[in-house]
């Protein structure tokens, strides 16, 4: 594989120096701290108030997903730390976006050193959960899941470049496509994203060559028949210039032609969903999953509960876009999959208040979806 030619001679030597140092940082903390403050386990509990209350996680009959976490971007925690305490949360599969164009070569070399990195992380957070055992500290069991593997046995990767990257992805899209192809061929990874349309207050990028880099991953996501994670936002002054009604535009363009072609047609979702319950049922009609984070468990989400209420049972999954949007009660700390389970818990709750759908039938619907989605295979 051709690598940027930007790359500075040592970056590779500085990147393992550096990840090097990481690792024997969180074994210095172990040895001085001890496992449970390492993990910020206070009292057994993984989450506590300010006033050292514990913050239960909700309990749940399924497994926890975090369908998209973002364990290279975290600031506060570190990825092993972050992959460990998610264990102990009942989280058991967790898919970590990576962005070709805006991690690569800024924080790793390679796709493959991406990859690498999420194997030493793993290591790392298998080493930790050894050490919680020995005090007794173990991740929770779930009825009927027994041959459901753990958590460190499934982290997976999907890869797409954000609509911010847009343009460059135009710029060298040869380039572009050997870096999504790097991640797409590798067996960690399980999708394409997040790619999409944002009209929100941080990308100024024309629609159109959105559109392009959009309609060029979607492309790659039919090549290698994987799923898509869809980040759609819209330009919250300007409600006539809606990105979900572009998304639409150009899936239902895809469609046609692949109906042409006697292909399937891909399977997508929307993440991080923070819209009405009219503006996703569009898109829930035509068989695209919703994924809901954080933001629906804050109080003034009332139209994100409502949408959340309305997604039909097969389509729903819960993501927390860690490092951003933890939920209550911990909102405003550092967003980390570990916290996945009270989003859940809104959703269970809000569908049973709402519809009247069993608590029990979200939570399962939550792992099952998430597995089809994937292919992961149902344990
Ligand atoms: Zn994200």
């Amino acid at each position: 594989m051709q690598l940027p030619n930007n790359l500075p001679d040592d970056f590779w030597e500085a990147s393992s120096a550096r990840l090097a140092e990481q690792r024997a940082a969180l074994w210095r903390m172990v040895k001085t701290q001890g496992i449970c403050a390492t993990l910020g386990i206070v009292g057994g509990a993984l989450f506590v108030d300010k006033k050292h209350r514990i913050c239960a996680i909700p309990t749940s009959p399924a497994p926890f997903v975090d369908t998209h976490g973002h364990l290279s971007c975290l600031r506060t925690h570190s990825a092993s730390v972050a992959l460990a305490r998610a264990a102990l949360a009942g989280v058991r599969v967790l898919v970590s976006p990576a962005d070709p164009l805006d991690e690569i070569p800024s924080k790793f070399a390679t796709p493959a050193a991406y990859v690498s990195w999420i194997d030493a992380q793993i290591e790392d957070a298998h080493k930790l959960l050894e050490l919680c055992a020995n005090e007794g500290l173990m991740p929770p069991t779930f009825a009927g899941y027994e041959s459901a593997p753990a958590l460190l046995d499934a982290v997976y990767v999907v890869a797409g470049v954000h609509p911010y990257g847009a343009a460059q992805y135009m710029h060298d899209k040869t380039q572009s496509r050997v870096l999504m192809q790097a991640f797409l061929t590798n067996p960690r990874c399980r999708g394409v994203g997040e790619i999409g349309i944002d009209f929100g207050p941080y990308n100024s990028l024309d629609a159109g060559v959105q559109a392009d880099a959009l309609l060029d991953q979607l492309m790659l996501a039919r090549a290698y028949e994987l799923p898509v994670e869809l980040h759609v936002r819209n330009d919250a002054q300007h409600q006539t210039k809606s990105a979900h009604n572009l998304v639409y535009e150009l899936l239902e363009q895809r469609a046609t032609q692949t109906r042409a072609q006697n292909v399937a047609p891909l399977r997508c979702e929307l993440h991080c969903f923070t819209e009405d319950a009219p503006t996703m049922q569009r898109f829930t009609d035509k068989g695209i999953y919703v994924a809901f984070g954080g933001a629906s468990s804050f109080a003034r989400s009332q139209k994100i509960r409502q949408a959340a209420a309305a997604c039909p049972e097969h389509l729903i999954l819960s993501e927390t876009d860690a490092p951003y949007m933890a939920p209550v009660p911990v909102r405003g700390r550092e967003c980390e999959s570990a916290m996945v389970g009270f989003t859940a818990g809104h959703l269970a709750r809000v569908r049973e208040e709402q519809t009247g759908i069993t608590k029990h039938s979200t939570y399962q619907a939550l792992w099952d979806n998430a597995h089809r989605f994937f292919a992961l295979g149902l344990a």
